[in-house]
Formats: C-alpha cells, sequence, structure tokens
C-alpha cells in the first residue's frame, strides 16, 4: 500500500496507525513532543516503528501519504517541507472514511459541535447501529478497525476538514460559524468560513447540509458560494418549507411532506443555543427514518454533556453551574442568555482578543457580580467594572468559588462560563471545570 507517516501520536495519530497497519501501510508515527504512555505500549504491541521528540526528516519525507494530527499548523517548516515534495496530506477522517461503507452524519460549527454530536448519537442509537466519533472518543479510524458501525456520528473540527479530498458525509451539519481559531486562518475570518463549509464540498443533491438559517455569517456564505447539497435549514426566528424551525413552543421538522412536531418542554436542556442544537440533532435522526416517538423520547432523556451548562449541585437554594467549555464569547452569550436568576458570574483565561460587547446587556440584566479568573484579568476589569456592583479578581478556583458563595443568596445562579481559554491556570477546560466541581463540593 505504500509508506504513511503520521505526524502527531495522540489519539487519532494512534487509531490511523492500527488502521494503517491492518491495511498493509509500511507505518511510522512521530511527534515533537511525547507520546502518552498508553499509546507508546499500543504501538509497541503493534509492533510500529514511532520516534518522539523530534521530526526525522527522512523518515518522513520518503512518505507516499501523511496523515497530520489536527493540531498540527500548516504553518509549520517540516508540512511546508512535506507539501513541497508533492506528497499528500490527509486528516483522519479522510484516511479512514476510506475503509468504512457506513452512513456517515458529519457535524461541524464553531459552538455546539460536541452537544449536537451526541445528542444526535444518544437518538439514533436506540434504532441504529451507530458510533460516535471524530472529536470526542475513541478515533474514527480505531473504531472503523474494531467495530464496524453501519453509521457514524462524527465530530468535525475545521482542522480535520483542510485535510479531506473525497471525504463525504450524507448528512452535514453546521450549528454556526463565529470567530474563533483565527491564528490558524492567518487572522482571515473569511478562510475559517470556507473551511467549515467544506463539510460539503463533495456533496451531492443526495446528501444533506442542515445549517442555522438564523446565522447571518451562513447565509451570506450560501449565497455566494451555492452548493450541490440538498439544504435543510433550522430557524427560531422564521418559518422554513423544509427544515426545522419553531412554531410558539413546538419544533416543527419537516422533509418533504413528512412532519414532526415536537414540544419544546420535552428537551432537558437548558437555553435557546440548545433548542437549536435539538433541531439539528432531530432533522438528522427524522432523515434517517428514526420514528417519532423515539426522537421525542430521547430528546428527554438526554442528560447532557460535562462542562456544557452542566448542573453541578444546589446549595442554600443557589445553582451552581459548569459552563467551562464555553471558551470563546459567543458561547458564554447563550450561557448568560439562558440564566433566569440573578448571577454571580466566574470569567476569564487566556484571551484571545475578545470582543465583549455583546454581552453588555445580559451582564446588565442578570449579573449581580462578576469574579475574573485568570493569570491576566486586566481587560476583563476594564470592560466591566463600572457595569456590576462587585468586581473582583483571582487566580485560584477555590477562591472564586469561595466568594461566590459569599455573594449570592437563595434563588441566585454561580455560573462559570470563562468566554476564554483555560491554559494559563489549567491544564484544559476539563481541568478547570473538574476544580470548579470539586470547589463547589467542598464548600
Ligand atoms: P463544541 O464542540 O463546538 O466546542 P460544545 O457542544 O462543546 O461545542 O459547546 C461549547 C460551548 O458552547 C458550551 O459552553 C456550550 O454551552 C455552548 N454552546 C453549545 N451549543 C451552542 C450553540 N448552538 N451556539 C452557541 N453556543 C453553544
Amino acid at each position: 500500500m505504500g509508506r504513511l507517516v503520521i505526524l502527531g501520536g495522540g489519539e487519532s495519530g494512534i487509531g490511523t496507525a492500527l488502521l494503517g497497519k491492518e491495511k498493509g501501510y509500511d507505518v511510522f508515527v512521530s511527534d515533537k513532543g511525547k507520546i502518552k504512555e498508553k499509546y507508546k505500549q499500543v504501538l509497541i504491541h503493534n509492533e510500529i516503528e514511532w520516534e518522539e521528540e523530534k521530526h526525522s526528516e527522512g523518515k518522513i519525507l520518503n512518505a507516499d501519504v501523511v496523515m497530520k494530527s489536527p493540531g498540527i499548523p500548516d504553518k509549520v517548516p517540516l508540512v511546508k517541507q512535506i507539501r513541497d515534495k508533492g506528497i499528500l496530506v490527509v486528516s483522519e477522517i479522510e484516511f479512514a472514511s476510506k475503509f468504512t461503507q457506513a452512513t456517515i452524519v458529519g457535524i461541524t460549527g464553531s459552538n455546539g459541535k460536541t452537544t449536537t454530536a451526541s445528542l444526535a448519537h444518544h437518538i439514533l442509537k436506540q434504532e441504529l447501529n451507530v458510533g460516535l466519533a471524530g472529536n470526542i472518543g475513541d478515533s474514527f479510524a480505531k473504531q472503523v478497525l474494531e467495530e464496524g458501525f453501519e453509521n457514524y456520528v462524527l465530530e468535525i473540527s475545521s482542522f480535520q476538514l483542510d485535510d479531506i479530498v473525497d471525504f463525504k458525509p450524507h448528512i452535514g451539519v453546521i450549528t454556526n460559524i463565529t470567530p474563533d481559531h483565527l491564528d490558524r486562518y492567518d487572522y482571515q475570518f473569511e478562510k475559517y468560513i470556507a473551511s467549515k463549509f467544506r463539510i460539503a464540498m463533495n456533496q451531492t443533491k443526495d446528501d444533506y447540509l442542515i445549517y442555522d438559517a438564523d446565522d447571518e455569517v451562513i447565509v451570506n456564505y450560501l449565497e455566494n458560494n451555492p452548493v450541490q447539497s440538498t439544504l435543510l435549514p433550522f430557524s427560531l426566528t422564521k418559518q422554513v418549507e423544509n427544515g426545522a424551525y419553531l412554531d410558539d413552543n413546538k419544533i416543527i421538522i419537516t422533509i418533504n411532506t413528512n412532519q414532526i412536531i415536537m414540544p419544546t418542554t420535552n428537551l432537558t436542556l437548558e437555553g435557546k443555543h440548545n433548542v437549536k442544537n435539538a433541531m439539528a440533532a432531530s432533522t438528522v435522526s427524522h432523515l434517517l427514518r428514526i420514528r417519532k416517538q423515539t426522537i421525542r423520547e430521547s430528546l428527554e432523556s438526554f442528560q447532557g454533556v460535562e462542562h456544557r451548562l452542566e448542573q453541578v449541585l444546589k446549595i442554600n437554594k443557589v445553582q451552581y453551574i459548569n459552563d467551562s467549555k464555553a471558551t470563546n464569547v459567543n458561547a458564554t452569550y447563550y450561557a448568560l442568555e439562558s440564566m433566569d436568576a440573578p448571577t454571580v458570574w466566574i470569567v476569564g483565561g487566556e484571551d484571545k482578543g475578545n470582543n465583549y460587547e455583546e454581552l453588555f446587556s445580559f451582564v446588565n440584566e442578570k449579573v449581580k457580580a462578576i469574579i475574573c479568573l485568570g493569570v491576566d484579568n486586566d481587560k476583563l476589569m476594564k470592560t466591566f467594572g463600572g457595569m456590576v456592583d462587585f468586581i473582583i479578581e483571582t487566580q485560584f478556583m477555590s477562591e472564586a468559588v469561595k466568594i461566590a458563595y459569599k455573594l449570592t443568596e437563595a434563588g441566585d445562579n454561580v455560573l462559570l462560563s470563562p468566554a476564554c481559554a483555560s491554559f494559563d491556570l489549567f491544564e484544559s477546560y476539563e481541568d478547570r471545570g473538574r476544580q470548579f466541581k470539586d470547589a463547589v463540593r467542598n464548600l
């Protein structure tokens, strides 16, 4: 089959290595950093050659195909060298999809990917043989090798889409598009938008693209760059002929003449954004012929995903909410919007050039105090200083939670929704969320 070089020994790299080896490739894994022990054991056990803390050009530039981990930017000189030599560079989803005939649902967007993919999987698994992969859980390649599902729901980042060639989901979803990760796109929003739309690039009219019709970025792009796919928009504000919309408190999903109606009171997830996520996931399920009753019941039984508006505990009638995954302003916008009580808001971290203006009206209306939690809190203190009665900064989660506890009274919320990356004080957003939950439980 030729030589497969894998750059990056993480979950997608190891999965691709195993699949490549099984398919007869001569596989080599190279990681500039350290490879986790558990992955090394897998490589050794499967007699796959690897290296860490270096990239040996001699062993890489002779590849027939390179699978690049989504974390590695194109600007890296080695990647340039590989491309200059005319070697094909692909992402894991491109490589693995060649080895499965399964029906693929591909979900991308700036926010809501994990929630929508998990919800769609939760509904589909009631009646179909279906895997959940991509940025979630076990790698797609590994599942193609070991599980052989008939259907997959894939959460797909723009980085994965950048390196597809033939990959085509039968059903694509774009949840929304707001500026994020622009450092990887020469700070040009247009490039990031185009990257998200690669989800539809190989689709034909027999495939579907489900998207947020209230999102002007998406709608404008589609107007100027029509796709082949059959379009199924969803909207909270306007009626659509085919697709999903809201009528009072009912979600109406129509595909051709086949309709389902679901009361939004059935949804366990809070917030308008989650109504959108539910519309997208239900439209996917309706397309794959899941029974209406199953969709309704599954929406009721879905418990949400950790670190996304996760209800942690109620202490003295104060609700503590972990939204640590809100690593950009748009995610926090929906978190604040969904607050139905005076809120103590814990915000901050590594700023990505944030513009907080869109949050001002919610802050005025709902936020009683702000706790800034980051190494550098200056921008937040300046931006929100005049807006709330109480604002304070700290660099410790336990302290942030203790201060929040003191500031609340019965009926209030404490919301961790940072609008920033976590890497200044924490290992990851998961680490930040767990520390929050531990601190709340220790109160
Ligand atoms: P992703 O996988 O795209 O990062 P998640 O489902 O993990 O998305 O959610 C990330 C953050 O965005 C969470 O704070 C969540 O509450 C918020 N969020 C979820 N769905 C949406 C949506 N449709 N629009 C905006 N924000 C959302």
